[in-house]
């Protein structure tokens, strides 16, 4: 039926050939028709842009984000005035809560957490760490999520807001987690209430998938839905080179084996009300299946009667949604990585959060595509 699908493509000699429509490689087929005048084909195995970025209107006329809460932040202000050329932006004020023992309090871990958590009053940050600090667990190195949050919270915050979440998240105890899994959460001491620490938090005005066909514009840029690479590598030849964005064992046909993956099931609900929590996410780290429930309205800032709200189940197979950190598929990556080196040298580069199996943000991606197509730009002059 896919093949069926596959609409016919025209430009067979495209300067670059491109792997996926997510971000990576929207960036880089208008960095290629705007600075070199490279023509691109892209292909795409889904039936839409922007990788799991991608927004949609439901049949209510809310836009939902269909792989999951997409909240845009930037490191830097120069990957920011880029993606800025393609969309005009609204404040993205994400506040996220847990949900511990029937309260809500403040994620990340913030003073109100710690004081509604442990029913007193803290003066000033200081007076707060000197309490965290009777609770700490002292350790000598610490190798992993486990140890990460025993020794920076101590025990009841680990077993309160981060153990089952964690468990539930990926299937694995956070003692088998590299500690850059939890420690990618911040941990405050003051009263900052946002999500991330980013200054520069926005949303796309009119959604993530409007942004990348902003981008893609030029007609320089063809782009194949519902087309597998796999399908087509045969009859294409670009002049320059080909980007992969997707997972490297399925390039290499798992040849050393599989890497693991996390993917989640969304289940979306929309009821006639226009607002169903009080804040964009809730995370449940001891209670039900799901992880967490979104109400993306709260930063889409759409006006409706209705709202929609999904829910977040963790499961091992599926698309593939988180690269995981630990030591297994660490050393299985890095052996596939010795084999994307060697391709470089047959002008094929891998680029993107699946294909450099690494837990990346869009701003972290968009700038990784940034730099690879420089590195295009000097190499093929
Ligand atoms: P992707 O977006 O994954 O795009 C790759 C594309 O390649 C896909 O469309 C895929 O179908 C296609 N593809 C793969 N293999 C093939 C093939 N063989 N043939 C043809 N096409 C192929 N980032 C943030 O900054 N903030 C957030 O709040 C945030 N939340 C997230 C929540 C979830 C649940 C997930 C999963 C990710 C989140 N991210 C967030 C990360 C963000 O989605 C990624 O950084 C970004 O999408 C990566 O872009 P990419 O182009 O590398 O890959
Ligand atoms: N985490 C947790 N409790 C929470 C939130 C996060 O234990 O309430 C842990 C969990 O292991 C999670 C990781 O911290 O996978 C990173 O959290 P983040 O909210 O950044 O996850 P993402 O939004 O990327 O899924």
């Amino acid at each position: 039926y896919l093949i069926m699908k596959i609409k016919k493509i025209k430009n067979k000699k495209p300067d670059l050939l491109i792997v996926g429509a997510g971000p990576v490689g929207c960036v880089l087929a208008e960095r290629a028709a705007k600075v070199k005048k490279w023509s691109s084909l892209i292909v795409e195995k889904r039936n839409h842009i922007a990788g799991n970025c991608y927004d949609e209107l439901n049949k209510k006329g809310l836009r939902i984000h269909k792989y999951g809460p997409h909240y845009m932040r930037f490191k830097k202000r120069r990957i920011f005035n880029y993606v800025g050329q393609f969309t005009k932006w609204i404040k993205g004020n994400y506040i996220v809560k847990s949900s511990v023992k029937g309260e809500l309090y403040p994620i990340p871990i913030n003073l109100n957490t710690l004081e509604k958590f442990f029913k007193k009053k803290f003066k000033d940050k200081n007076q707060a760490k000197k309490f965290i600090d009777t609770l700490k667990i002292k350790k000598k190195k610490i190798n992993n999520s486990e140890d990460f949050i025993l020794s920076k919270l101590g025990r009841e915050i680990y077993e309160n807001f981060y153990k089952n979440y964690t468990i539930k998240q990926w299937g694995i105890h956070p003692k088998r987690l590299n500690k850059s899994v939890v420690g990618r959460l911040p941990i405050r001491f003051n009263r900052d209430p946002y999500y991330v620490n980013q200054k520069l938090k926005v949303m796309p005005k009119n959604g993530y998938t409007q942004l990348f066909q902003n981008m893609i514009k030029d007609n320089r840029i063809e782009i194949s839905l519902n087309t597998p690479y796999e399908k087509i590598k045969k009859d294409i030849t670009p002049n320059i080179a080909t980007i992969y964005t997707g997972p490297p064992d399925v390039f290499f046909n798992f040849k050393y084996g599989k890497l693991d993956w996390r993917s989640l099931d969304f289940k979306f609900k929309t009821l006639k009300k226009n607002k169903i929590q009080e804040c964009v996410q809730i995370n449940f780290p001891n209670d039900h299946k799901f992880t967490r429930k979104v109400e993306i309205k709260h930063v889409t800032k759409q006006k409706s009667k209705f709202s929609t709200i999904s829910y977040e189940f963790p499961k091992s197979k599926g698309d593939p949604y988180y690269p995981i950190n630990n030591k297994k598929n660490v050393t299985l990556f890095k052996k596939y990585k010795r084999l994307i080196k060697k391709l470089e040298k047959k002008n094929i580069f891998f680029e993107g959060r699946l294909a450099s199996y690494r837990y990346l943000n869009m701003d972290e991606v968009i700038e990784a595509a940034l730099n690879l197509f420089k590195k295009l730009k000097n190499k093929y002059n």
